[in-house]
C-alpha cells in the first residue's frame, strides 16, 4: 500500500500540528474525520483557505476546461424545466460551485430560452467563504438576485433543478479494512516520531455493510460514504414533485474494494497524509451505493452513464463546432477542451453522470430509457 517516497514527504502543516495534538490527547481519529478536517477545518481546511481550482490552482475540473460543459448543463436544465411543465417559478440550485464558472456558462446559455431566466431562482450552496466570494465575483455580471447558502439543509422545497459537479467526491468517507474475522475502521494515528500515520481501530466495525463485503479477502479496503444527509435534503426538496438533479463525478459503477483516497496539490497526486489542509483530498464515488441511497428516499435514479455518453447525447460535438465557427481564433482550444471532456484518456469514462428525479418528472434528457420491467426483454441476437 505504500506509495513511493511517502515516508519522507509528510509536512507538518498547521493542520497536521493541530490534528497531531488532538490525536495525542484523545486517540486516533477515523479517516472520515481526517478528510472532513482537511477540507473544512474552520482555520486550516483546504476549501477555507486555498484558491484550489483552475489551471493556476491545484486541480482542474470540467467547467474550467471548457465553457461547453456549463452551457450543455444549462440547456439540459432548460429541457428538464420544460418537461416539468415550465413552472413559472423554480429553483436552480448548484452545490459546490467552485469558482462559479459553471453557473455563469449555464446562465449565459439559457438567456434566450423564453421564460426560463425569469422563472429560475438561483441558489448556490457553498460552505467555503473564500469560494463564495470568488463565485460572487464571477457571477456579479450575470444576475444580481442570486442567493448563497452554506448548507444544503437550508434549501427550500418546491420545484427544483439541482446541479453538482465534483462535489460528492469531497464528502468524507469511512474506510474499512478486512481483517481475518471482521471489518475494522481505518484511522489516523501517530507513529513513533509523532507524525500522522494510518492505523486500525481494534474494535470490529459495528455499522451496516454492503452485500459484497461478505466475500472480501483479508486486507481488502471498503469505502463507505455517508450520503444519508444529502439524500434526506434532496428528498425534502422533492417533497411536492417537480424535482431533478444531475450529479457528475469520478467514480465506479459498482461497489468494489480498494483505497481511492487521493490527495492532489499543484496538479500532482501525493500521499493523503503528506500535507493536510494544503492538498485537495477526495475519494471515488461508489455510484451503486449512491443510487441506492437516493432510491431509499424515494427518488428515481436514471441509468448511470459515462460523462462521454451524457455529453454526447446532449450534442457536445455540434455545440463545440458551432462555437469554433463563431470564434475561429480559439478553435484549437475549444476543440481540445471538448475532446478532453469526452475522451477515454481524459474525463470521458472515469467521470459518470447520475440523474435523479421525482417520480412525476419524465425520464431525464441525456440518459437512455430504463428498460421497462413490465415488457419482456428483447431476444438477444446470436
Ligand atoms: N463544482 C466545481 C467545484 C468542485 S470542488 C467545479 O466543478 O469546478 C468541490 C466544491 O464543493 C467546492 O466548491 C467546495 O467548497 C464545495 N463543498 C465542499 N464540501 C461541501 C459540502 N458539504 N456541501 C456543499 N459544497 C461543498
Amino acid at each position: 500500500m505504500s506509495r513511493q517516497g511517502e515516508a519522507d514527504e509528510r509536512r507538518m502543516t498547521p493542520l497536521a500540528v493541530k490534528l497531531a495534538s488532538r490525536i495525542a490527547a484523545a486517540g486516533p481519529i477515523p479517516v472520515r474525520d481526517y478528510m472532513a478536517a482537511c477540507l473544512a477545518d474552520p482555520d486550516y481546511g483546504y476549501y477555507r483557505a486555498q484558491q484550489a481550482i483552475g489551471s493556476a490552482g491545484d486541480f482542474i475540473t470540467a467547467p474550467e476546461i471548457s465553457q461547453v460543459f456549463g452551457e450543455l448543463l444549462g440547456l439540459w436544465s432548460a429541457v428538464v424545466w420544460q418537461q416539468m411543465g415550465a413552472p413559472s417559478s423554480f429553483q436552480l440550485v448548484e452545490i459546490g460551485p467552485g469558482r462559479g464558472t459553471m453557473m455563469a456558462d449555464t446562465l449565459r446559455a439559457t438567456r434566450r430560452v423564453p421564460g426560463f431566466a425569469d422563472a429560475a431562482k438561483i441558489v448556490l450552496v457553498e460552505p467555503s467563504p473564500v469560494l463564495q466570494a470568488r463565485q460572487k465575483e464571477a457571477l456579479a455580471r450575470a444576475r444580481d438576485d442570486m442567493r448563497w447558502l452554506t448548507d444544503l439543509a437550508d434549501v427550500a422545497s418546491g420545484p427544483t433543478i439541482l446541479l453538482a459537479n465534483e462535489v460528492l467526491d469531497v464528502l468524507p468517507i469511512t474506510q474499512l479494512v478486512r481483517a481475518e474475522a471482521a471489518w475494522h475502521e481505518r484511522t489516523i494515528a501517530l507513529d513513533d516520531n509523532g507524525a500522522l500515520a494510518f492505523g486500525l481501530d481494534s474494535e470490529p466495525w459495528p455499522g451496516p455493510l454492503p452485500a459484497v463485503a461478505a466475500t472480501a479477502p483479508a486486507g481488502s479496503i471498503l469505502e463507505v460514504r455517508g450520503l444519508r444527509g444529502v439524500a434526506r435534503d434532496l428528498s425534502r426538496m422533492a417533497g411536492a414533485g417537480s424535482f431533478a438533479a444531475l450529479l457528475i463525478d469520478y467514480g465506479h459503477e459498482a461497489t468494489g474494494f480498494g483505497d481511492t483516497l487521493q490527495a492532489v496539490r499543484r496538479h500532482e497526486t501525493e500521499h493523503p497524509l503528506a500535507s493536510p489542509g494544503e492538498a485537495d483530498l477526495t475519494a471515488m464515488v461508489d455510484f451503486e451505493a449512491a443510487a441506492a441511497a437516493f432510491a431509499d428516499v424515494g427518488l428515481v435514479a436514471e441509468r448511470l452513464v459515462t460523462q462521454a455518453e451524457f455529453l454526447g447525447a446532449l450534442g457536445i460535438a455540434e455545440r463545440a463546432s458551432r462555437l469554433m465557427s463563431a470564434n475561429p481564433s480559439r478553435a484549437g482550444e475549444i476543440e481540445m477542451g471538448a475532446a478532453r471532456l469526452i475522451s477515454p484518456q481524459g474525463m470521458g469514462t472515469r467521470f459518470k453522470a447520475l440523474g435523479l428525479r421525482s417520480a412525476d418528472v419524465p425520464s431525464l434528457p441525456g440518459f437512455p430509457q430504463q428498460p421497462d420491467a413490465a415488457s419482456p426483454a428483447p431476444a438477444a441476437a446470436r
